[in-house]
């Protein structure tokens, strides 16, 4: 055996940094394996909720980050088809990032750190029960335990046989800010059955995309194609993306071996009604990362994400409400011009968890009562 690592991490984006980072800042170097070459381009819309700026600045100790975030909005505006129902000023700004910047950052950050990572390794194997990883120059490398990080399509799901089929897909393209502009957040519901379509503010660019639950049948193409043409504008042959993502089915990765620890999206981490991902990566990461460093790792991981898998099980519930088209008319008769309503949601469930998913009507019962 070439090297021998206590913990491997299967991706370097954010969940294999955040856990990464925060070994390192405990004194264990991990070895950290990327298919890609950083900077590399990943898919997504690059939203940073307040909650998630907080990990953020945690993994920079509190360093100048501005130079991470390409614009910052304060206006969120909901639409039904192409109609403006509210637009809202949330109490606190949002930030957004390109993601190729954002993830080489922390890449960058976990070096300086002097973490160790192979970049452009594709083809290497893994043996599970002999807990070593044959790299593709030959080289092997022994591990105690093994983080996979490695996002939606993680290979740790061939392990327990998982598909796409529980699995939102996102679809999206970068245009210039001089062909469309928006200084807002902007979310558009009605295009599709389980989902919405946004467009976003990234300084330079706007990127508009649309993500549901994946449903083989839909031609995520056309369904982006005909709202771009609705917004009056021309892609002029720009490629759109696409991408999977978690949306509100935690992988069962207590059926893997207690050496094996899956966070960020290859864990079914992210938020099923938002689909935002950036902070559980971050915040799974570093859990992972405070488990390791105690005897029981994966007892340990699995206790402290329950509140998150409790969010994820929650928003699914309400997921699979708020998309019945009985509950989608309420909700855009209910929403035309509060913008109250949707500063309170945004800041109380979207900008950090204040109250579960379940709790969010009579909260805002309460909040309207005041
Ligand atoms: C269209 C779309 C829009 C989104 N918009 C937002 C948003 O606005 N805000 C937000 O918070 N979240 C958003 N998300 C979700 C967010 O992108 C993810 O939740 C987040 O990237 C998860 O981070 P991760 O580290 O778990 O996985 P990733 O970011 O996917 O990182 C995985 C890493 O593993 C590497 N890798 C993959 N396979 C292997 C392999 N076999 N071996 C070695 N390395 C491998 C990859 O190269 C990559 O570097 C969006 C997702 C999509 C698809």
């Amino acid at each position: 055996m070439d090297k021998f690592y206590d913990v491997v991490i299967i991706g370097a984006g954010p969940a294999g940094m955040g856990c990464a980072v925060e070994l390192m800042k405990n004194g264990v170097s991990p070895c950290v394996i990327d298919k890609a070459v950083f900077p590399r381009k990943k898919t997504c819309a690059g939203l940073v909720t307040g909650k998630t700026y907080k990990l953020i600045e945690g993994i920079f100790d509190g360093r100048d980050t501005d130079g991470l975030f390409c614009f910052t909005s304060s206006r969120v505006r909901l639409f039904q088809r192409n109609r403006e129902l509210v637009s809202a000023q949330p109490t606190n700004a949002v930030r957004l990032v390109n993601r190729d910047v954002f993830d080489n950052a922390l890449v960058e950050r976990y070096r300086a750190l002097g973490g160790a990572i192979l970049e452009g390794e594709r083809n290497y194997e893994i043996d599970y029960d002999g807990r070593r990883i044959r790299l593709s120059g030959g080289d092997t490398i022994g591990y105690k335990y093994i983080v996979f990080a490695d996002g939606a399509l993680s290979r740790s799901h061939k392990l327990l046989k998982i598909d796409k089929s529980r699995m939102a897909c996102g679809i999206e393209v970068y245009v210039p800010s001089d062909v469309y502009y928006t200084d807002s957040v902007d979310l558009y519901f009605d295009y599709l059955k389980d989902g919405y379509i946004w467009v976003f503010p990234h300084g330079d660019t706007v990127c508009i995309g649309a993500a549901s639950l994946f449903d083989r049948k839909l031609n995520y193409k056309d369904i982006l194609s005909e709202f771009v043409a609705d917004l009056g504008v021309d892609i002029c042959g720009r490629k759109l993306i696409g991408a999977f993502l978690p949306y509100g089915y935690v992988i069962p990765q207590q059926k893997l071996g207690d050496n094996i620890l899956l966070v960020g999206d290859a864990g079914g981490f992210a938020d099923p009604i938002s689909g935002e991902g950036l902070y559980m990566a971050l915040e799974t990461g570093a859990q992972a990362a405070r488990a390791l460093l105690t005897d029981k790792p994966k007892q340990t991981y699995m206790k402290s994400v329950k509140p998150l898998i409790k969010t994820i099980n929650d928003g699914r519930s309400l997921q699979k409400m708020f998309y019945t088209p009985t509950v989608q008319k309420a909700f855009f008769s209910k929403v035309r011009g509060r913008s109250d309503a949707v500063e309170f949601f945004f800041d109380n469930l979207v900008e950090e968890y204040r109250f579960g998913y379940l709790k969010a009507l009579s909260m805002y019962k309460g909040y309207k009562n005041r």
